[in-house]
């Protein structure tokens, strides 16, 4: 993703949000909600694998963006905007950022875009494009889908603003199993392992946080959940949210009127298992919006109407700079790492310096006195998420594939580790092979510095 590694990677922004006054007698939170189909119209390229040989021919359901606009006693806003797509690439971020601050006056800290991850979405504006053979014609597509999409997410959260009225927030955990770590496990075992009621291989984050928005009359608005997994239960020609679009359907039939909204987690190691049937994409589905159905039953503690938000960009430098030999190894093996060297070989031949790092979001929101959410860019292995979680209490929601989705990020055990989730740059197209050894280092002191 050349649009994210360029000198902007030494550009800073850090806001925070002011801090609600005491509360008062009958002082309350305000929200407000909208949504809007994303499905594309025409027969487009799918995002996530690289092994797909034509486009979309068909959808199993229709692709969505939703808002959930927030407002604290004090006026303080921020909104979180959930899609079934596999990741906003940052530009596309920036653009859509700029609107709303240019429209709404909202600063970074105060907007959360986040994706599913579904491997059954479209392909979006400069999003890993070596890993597809795409033609003149579908980039076309790309970039038409893509400027739509701006304009539509920019106007779902100004719906969703205009919707903010009194509301009560609660927050609740589940738990739900189907995630494995996909490093640890080989897929055929793992039914086996649960049968004989065997933990499955390597860490996994199971927590399902809940968030719950009600109206004074105790009627649901909004329910927004989150799972650490990977959305690729399919691969295949329709469009698809995969589980995290099926536990949504499931939800929002149990609860007409309430809209809900999935937040993927820390599962950039973790795969769906076992997968590669509709059925099971449903089951998971259901399993997951079970799970949460347990906690909106019982277990749910209300949220005082308090919002700080913090966000910051850093700089992730690269391990070692590419050159002209790297990039004639990779033409030599075909295929999406071919596409990758011969565009980068054309640059360095140009004369174009490579990028040597990749600015990375970080943001943090603390809602009533105690509820820590930490969103991060990437695709961010598991050990984060149990980190911050022993870290800063289990009361922390800690959410990946936010805001900008620039490659994987390995915590400092993977990294050392190697293989995919440790670097996998060329599927990205970024000009290295891998991050900087204390990748993990970084990120978590900016993120503890922003929690306070
Ligand atoms: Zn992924």
């Amino acid at each position: 993703m050349r649009v994210v590694t360029s000198a902007i990677g030494s550009l800073a922004v850090l806001a925070f949000g002011c801090v609600a006054p005491g509360l008062g007698a009958g002082e309350t939170w305000r929200a407000g909600f909208a949504r809007a189909k994303i499905t594309p119209a025409e027969p487009m390229w799918m995002a996530g694998y690289g092994s797909r040989t034509h486009p979309a021919d068909g959808k199993l359901h229709d692709l969505w963006v939703k808002a959930m606009a927030l407002e604290d006693v004090g006026g303080q806003r921020a909104v979180v905007l959930t899609s079934d797509l596999l990741g906003f690439p940052g530009g596309m971020s920036d653009a859509i950022c700029a609107e709303l601050k240019t429209r709404h006056g909202m600063e970074r800290a105060q907007v959360m875009l986040s994706a599913s991850h579904t491997h059954c979405g479209p392909v979006l504006r400069g999003a890993l494009y070596d890993i597809y053979p795409l033609d003149d014609h579908q980039r076309a597509l790309i970039d038409a889908y893509s400027a739509s999409l701006e304009k539509t997410v920019v106007g779902t959260i100004g719906r969703a603003i205009s919707d903010l009225r009194p509301a009560s927030l609660a927050f609740g955990q589940g738990s739900c199993g189907f995630a494995a770590n996909r490093r640890e496990n080989k897929e055929g075992d793992v039914s086996g392992l649960r049968a004989a009621g065997q933990p499955t291989r390597g860490p996994s984050d199971h927590a399902v946080p809940i968030l719950s928005v009600r109206d004074p009359g105790g009627r649901l608005l909004a329910i927004v959940f989150g799972y650490a997994c990977h959305n690729t239960t399919l691969n295949e020609y329709s469009w698809c949210g995969d589980y995290a679009g099926f536990a949504q359907i499931g939800l929002e039939e149990k609860h007409p009127g309430a809209q809900a909204m999935f937040v993927a987690g820390c599962g950039a190691d973790q795969n769906p298992m076992p997968r590669r049937t509709v059925e099971l994409c449903q089951d998971h589905g259901r399993e997951l919006a079970e799970a949460v159905e347990r906690v909106l039953g019982n277990g749910i503690e209300p949220i005082a109407p308090r919002l700080r938000t913090a966000f910051e960009f850093i700089t992730l430098d690269f391990e070692r700079a590419l050159g002209r030999e790297d990039f004639v190894g990779a033409i030599a093996k075909g295929g999406y790492e071919a596409r990758w060297g011969r565009r980068l070989l054309a640059e360095v031949e140009s004369g174009r310096p490579l990028a040597t790092s990749s600015r990375y979001p970080i943001q943090a929101w603390k809602l009533g006195e105690d509820r820590l959410w930490i969103a991060l860019g990437g695709e961010v292995v598991v050990d984060y998420a149990l980190k911050f979680k022993e870290r800063f209490g289990p009361k922390t929601w800690v959410t990946g594939y936010a805001n900008d989705v620039m490659a994987y990020i390995p915590s400092h055990r993977v990294w050392e580790e190697g293989r995919y989730e440790a670097g996998a740059f060329p599927v990205y197209g970024l000009p290295a092979q891998r991050w900087c050894p204390d990748i993990e280092e970084r990120i978590s002191a900016t993120v503890v510095r922003l929690s306070r």
